[in-house]
């Protein structure tokens, strides 16, 4: 499998390579040259299979010439088989033909460790095959880190170094990442906002030199494309655990980065039949805007209840932009430096198109606690708000009642006490018994002033070299 960049210019790439880059080097995101495709009956064969190895049918494709069969197998029945539920992405009931699938059982509690857990397995074996070090960087609103902490902590040939906003996570969310030890792990506090972490990310990963050539950086957040391949994969899940592929069904999928919807499409044109693809967003809602109004423009950012959608761009918008665009990496780049120099529309056929594939909401932080107590008046379900935006949207747009209707559970609830607390349903979300010490473990972190040339010494001074 090859893959290429959404802006045309940069090289293709096999899997591996993708796998430790970024950005490519034109400033686009890497996507797959062709996309897998099965059939109908080959989908219904995968019926009753254990998550790990439907999860390995479905992205085999994907790393195949690069990974052998047999390590691929048991890295995936590794990552999966560490989440603290036997069915991995369990589905429970919260109306009739109304699911939510919950994504929280691996080690952090958030859908993040889907693709975490495997990434850090992933980086094991291409680096020791390649016999090279590199460096993890990157910034986290709070889950991301974690998980790819927890997901590299036993990686022998890299250094991780996570920049989260001092002061500005949740203390389960920061527990979670500074309580990890390891001579290899750095967690660093700044002194300012998610934005500016995000900022001091992109600076070092555009100019390198800081690293003297020693070793290179190598991104953790969803621009990683082995991050989307992971989430394929329960959609497919949740397909064959209620009646597919010889019925479809809905999703509706609480947005950010717009890296978890973009992986339900992707699973749509692999073969998999889904009706409604819903984009669920908060008060952050350029997806929304866009989708709605065809306005695609930067607003300023809202602190809202789900701090994990708290964004103004969302960057895997452009992996779809590149399809929208038939596959055409100047006509993409045009959009692009147009988007980045104000606010913008894409073309009107394309925008249809667009709807056709999405529909989308965005929820306040009010209607988000208003969903929790809804919900678990009626079931007893806890939500966390992030999927609580999920399952307001879902009832919001669903349109055919007969087909089942799936939110994704992104995270758990004891990771955003705040939100239950507000939404007055009278019980505080508990940690589940194999993180029961958390508060009790002892954390380790760094803090740091918002500047960028303090950050890079740091990460050179702290990166073990050969
Ligand atoms: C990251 C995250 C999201 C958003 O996911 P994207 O892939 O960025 O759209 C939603 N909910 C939770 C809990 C998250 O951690």
């Amino acid at each position: 499998m090859k893959y290429i960049s959404t802006r045309g210019k940069a090289e293709a790439l096999g899997f591996e390579d993708v796998l430790l880059t970024g950005l490519a080097t034109d400033g686009g995101l890497y996507v797959p040259e062709v996309l897998p495709r099965f059939t109908k009956e080959e989908i219904a064969s995968w019926r009753g299979l254990p998550y790990a190895e439907l999860a390995f049918n479905v992205m085999y494709p994907f790393v195949e010439g690069a990974i052998p069969e047999d390590t691929f197998r048991k890295m995936v029945r590794e990552t999966y088989g560490a989440f603290a539920h036997q069915a991995v992405a369990p589905l429970v009931q919260i109306d009739s033909n109304e699911w939510v699938m919950e994504l929280f059982h691996g080690p952090t509690l958030a859908f993040k460790d889907f693709a975490l857990q495997l990434l850090g397995k992933l980086f094991d074996y291409v680096l020791q095959k390649r016999n090279k070090r590199v460096v993890v960087l990157g910034a986290t609103s709070g889950d991301t880190g974690s998980a790819a902490i927890e997901g590299c902590k036993h990686c022998k040939n890299l250094d991780i170094f996570i920049l989260h906003p001092f002061q500005r996570v949740s203390d389960v969310q920061r527990k979670q990442m500074t309580t990890i030890v390891g001579e290899n792990i750095h967690n660093i506090a700044i002194e300012g906002n998610f934005d500016d972490c995000q900022g001091m990310v992109k600076a070092s990963f555009n100019d390198q030199s800081f690293l003297q050539g020693k070793t290179s950086l190598v991104a953790v957040n969803s621009i990683n494309w082995a991050r989307i391949m992971a989430q394929i994969v329960y959609y497919f899940h949740a397909s064959l655990s209620l009646g597919g592929p010889d019925r479809s069904i809905s999703f509706s999928v609480p947005t950010g980065n717009f890296g978890d919807i973009f992986a339900g499409y992707l699973a749509r044109n692999m073969g998999l039949p889904i009706n409604q693809l819903i984009v669920a967003t908060n008060k952050n809602d350029i997806l929304h805007r866009l989708i709605s109004k065809n306005q695609y423009s930067v607003e300023k950012l809202e602190h809202t209840l789900s701090p994990s959608m708290d964004i103004m761009v969302s960057s895997n918008f452009e992996r779809l932009l590149f399809d929208l665009y038939g596959r055409n990496g100047s006509a993409l780049s045009a959009v692009m430096n147009s988007f980045q120099s104000g606010p913008t529309s894409i073309d009107a056929a394309r925008w249809t198109e667009a709807r056709k594939l999405f529909d989308s909401y965005a929820v306040n932080d009010k209607e988000t606690c208003l969903t929790i107590a809804e919900v678990y008046e009626a079931t007893e379900e806890l939500l966390d708000p992030h999927t609580a935006i999920g399952v307001r949207a879902a009832r919001e747009c669903r349109r055919d009642k007969s087909i089942p209707m799936v939110t994704l559970a992104t995270a758990h609830p004891v990771k955003f006490p705040e939100a239950v607390e507000k939404s007055g349903v009278g019980v505080s979300p508990q940690l589940p018994p194999h993180m029961s010490d958390l508060f009790e473990r002892e954390e380790r972190y760094t803090v740091m002033p918002n500047a960028v040339e303090a950050v890079k010494t740091f990460i050179l001074e702290n990166t073990q070299h050969d």
